[in-house]
């Protein structure tokens, strides 16, 4: 079979690999879709010292079970596998804290992922809950697109996004796209999209139609902000993009006991931002990280797509085969596309 694996940074393969074999608890699938996403584009250009290559890259995924053994799953079963897998034993899994336990694992990167005709599913994912049915009503391909939902879900719990609240999402990449699509199932009043890029900006628009989008190449974002906010500022502020400006300027952007989410994380060799702590202070601000999702969040995000709350269909603009996806890393790297899925 197919697979994309990674061999080292800049060094990505197009492989003919034996067809895995189930073994213990495991469960084996037919993948439909792995949704691609920026991590893929870091991972293929700078590497990540979690994954020991070689290794079948791919964390977005949804298939059809082939093989379940005997863990009670059954060959045809629709499924969605959760990309970040907590341990479910230490201090934090038992206080229900799984998107920071100090164990996690990840799939394309401790075990092969879905960019690959077969997976297979480690047992550690079931011992978690992550192998979840995919409602009925709703395609592969939007199952796949539930990991990244999670992750938005998961950072908008933390930053308390709720009923009324103004809400500046700063990044207009697909991450960006499903924190509007969500801000607005959670009842926000109003929900602006900041971009630097006016192509990436209006193509983004397009689809989410945020209340304003504002292109930082032309527009001064904070005199905007205050302008449609009568110079409140908005209640949240969400930065879906790796950039240390975003993060600063977050601060200028918020009103009063604002909550900042430091959704998107900054290279790692250049994380550190100035920040006005008078600010935090007066104004009784929160600032608040997020490190991917939970299981629990994956099943949500399936529920809010299959009700239709957060539509992701029409995300998906680009769809691929297994053999050209190092064309699909290309198109994310360009912001060419909001989703593009690989279908090996
Ligand atoms: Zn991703
Ligand atoms: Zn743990």
């Amino acid at each position: 079979m197919k697979v994309v694996r990674f061999h080292a940074p800049g060094d990505v393969r197009i492989e003919d690999a034996p067809e895995p074999t189930r073994t213990g608890g495991d469960v084996l699938i037919r993948v439909h879709n792995c949704s691609t996403c920026g991590t893929d584009v870091k991972i293929f250009k700078f590497g990540h010292h979690h994954i020991r290559p070689p290794r079948v890259m791919g964390h977005e995924i949804a298939g059809e079970v082939v093989d379940g053994g005997d863990t009670g799953w059954r060959a045809g079963d629709r499924v969605q596998v959760i990309a970040a897998i907590p341990c479910g034993r230490c201090g934090e899994c038992r206080r229900g804290r799984m998107t920071v336990c100090p164990n996690q694992e990840s799939m394309g990167y401790h075990y092969d992922g879905g960019f690959a005709e077969l997976m297979l599913v480690p047992a550690k994912v079931l011992a978690v809950d992550g192998l979840n049915r995919i409602p009925p009503g709703i395609g592969y391909a939007e199952a796949s697109v539930a990991e990244p939902l999670a992750c938005v879900l998961n950072g908008q719990t933390l930053a308390r996004v709720g009923e009324g609240d103004d809400v500046v999402v700063m990044g207009a990449g697909p991450i960006g796209c499903l924190h509007v699509r969500l801000a607005r199932a959670r009842g926000a009043a109003r929900v602006f999209l900041v971009d630097l890029n006016r192509e990436r900006l209006s193509l983004s628009a397009d689809r989410v139609r945020p209340d304003a989008a504002i292109c930082g190449a032309d527009t001064d974002v904070v005199d905007e902000v205050r302008k449609l906010t009568d110079g409140r500022g908005a209640d949240v502020v969400i930065t879906a993009a790796a950039s240390k400006a975003a993060q600063e300027q977050a601060f200028a952007l918020c009103a009063r006991q604002a909550r900042i989410s430091f959704f998107g994380g900054l290279p790692k060799d250049d994380p550190v931002i100035r920040v006005d702590s008078n600010l935090v202070h007066y104004q009784e601000l929160t600032i608040v990280g997020a490190n991917g999702s939970s299981p629990a969040h994956n099943r949500q995000a399936l529920d809010l797509i299959a009700s239709g709350a957060v539509p992701v269909a029409d995300l998906i603009t680009h769809r691929l085969p297994v053999t050209e996806a190092l064309d699909a890393f290309d198109i994310v790297a360009r912001g060419a596309a909001i989703k593009v899925t690989i279908e090996p």
